[in-house]
C-alpha cells in the first residue's frame, strides 16, 4: 500500500446502518484517515473511527491529530470507542472549530457522562490535548497542509482542504449547496450563488473533491434547510471548482447500494460533459486515494 493515502472509515451521514443492502458502500458514520509521512490525522469521530483505533493500535501509532468538522452526533458518536484513548503513552491532539456556546472539551465530557457511558473523559488514559482551529488558517504537519472553511449547515460547520506539494483535496462531508434551489444549472440566479463563493473560492484548484449529496433532487424538495445538498446542487460546485474528480460521501441513511448506485449514475449524467469523473466514497479495504 502507498505510504501516503486518505483512506475512508465511515462515509454514512446522520445515522449508522447496517445489513446486506449497504454492503457495498459501508454503514458507518464519517471518519476519514490521512497519512503523509509520518503524519497520522483523521478529521471525524464517527462510527469509523472505530475499526480505525483498531488498527492504529495494531500499528502502535503514538501520535494523532484528530479534526473535527462540527459536533453533530454522526461525527463524534464513535469517539468513546476510538480504543487509542484508552492506551497510556498515546498523544491525541484534537482540533475542532471554535463553538460558541460551550467548548469542545465540555462536548467530549458530556458524550462520556455517566447518564450515557461508564468511563468518564479524565478517566482515558492517552493524553488529549484541545485546540481550536479558524477559517483559512491553515496548520502544517510537515509537508501536510490542513485548511478550512465554513460550511452551509446548522452550527458552525469546517470543512477541510488538504493540501501536499503534489495534491490538493476538498473534503465536505456537511454543506448545503444552493440552498432552495430546484431549477436547472446552467442559469443558476446569482442571489443563489453569492453565499457559496467564498466555499467555491476555496475549493478551486482541487485535484479531488469529496461533497455530500445526501439527497436526490426529489428527496431534496421535503429537506430544504435541514444542511445538507441533493445531487444536482452538489454537481453545481464540482463545475463551478473544476476538480477533475468528485467522490460522494455522507451517504443518506435510507439510501442503500442500489440507490447510491443510481446516485452515482444521475451524478456522472450530470457531469460528463464536464470531464469530471464521479464516484460514490467507499470502504473496502483496498481503497485509498493516494496523496503523493
Ligand atoms: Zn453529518
Ligand atoms: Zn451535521
Amino acid at each position: 500500500m502507498t505510504k501516503n493515502y486518505l483512506k475512508f472509515w465511515g462515509t454514512r451521514g446522520s445515522c449508522a446502518v447496517s445489513g446486506p443492502e449497504y454492503a457495498k458502500f459501508g454503514g458507518n458514520t464519517c471518519a476519514l484517515e490521512i497519512r503523509y509521512e509520518d503524519q497520522v490525522v483523521i478529521i471525524d469521530t464517527g462510527t469509523g473511527i472505530r475499526p480505525l483505533g483498531r488498527e492504529l493500535l495494531k500499528q502502535k501509532v503514538q501520535n494523532i491529530h484528530l479534526f473535527l468538522s462540527h459536533s453533530h452526533w454522526d461525527h463524534l458518536v464513535g469517539f468513546p470507542f476510538f480504543d487509542p484513548i484508552y492506551e497510556p503513552g498515546v498523544h491525541i491532539t484534537i482540533w475542532s472549530p471554535p463553538n460558541i456556546r460551550r467548548s469542545y472539551r465540555e462536548l467530549f465530557s458530556d458524550l462520556l457522562a455517566p447518564e450515557f457511558f461508564p468511563v468518564r473523559l479524565e478517566q482515558v488514559k492517552a493524553d488529549l490535548e484541545f485546540k481550536t482551529t479558524q477559517q483559512k488558517t491553515p496548520i502544517s504537519l510537515g509537508g501536510l497542509t490542513i485548511d478550512f472553511h465554513v460550511t452551509n449547515h446548522p452550527g458552525l460547520t469546517y470543512c477541510f482542504k488538504i493540501v501536499t506539494p503534489h495534491k490538493k483535496i476538498g473534503y465536505i462531508t456537511d454543506n448545503e449547496m444552493l440552498q432552495g434551489y430546484h431549477g436547472s444549472l446552467d442559469n443558476v440566479p446569482p442571489e443563489i450563488v453569492d453565499p457559496h463563493l467564498g466555499l467555491i473560492g476555496f475549493l478551486t484548484g482541487c485535484d479531488t473533491i469529496v461533497h455530500e449529496a445526501q439527497y436526490t433532487a426529489a428527496e431534496y424538495r421535503q429537506k430544504m434547510g435541514w444542511g445538507h445538498s441533493s445531487v444536482p446542487n452538489a454537481a453545481y460546485l464540482l463545475q463551478k471548482t473544476g476538480a477533475p474528480q468528485w467522490l460522494a460521501t455522507h451517504h443518506d441513511p435510507s439510501h442503500t447500494d442500489s440507490d447510491l448506485l443510481a446516485i452515482e449514475s444521475d451524478a456522472k449524467a450530470l457531469l460528463h460533459q464536464h470531464k469530471i469523473a464521479c464516484q460514490a466514497a467507499w470502504i473496502p479495504d483496498s481503497y485509498v486515494l493516494a496523496i503523493h
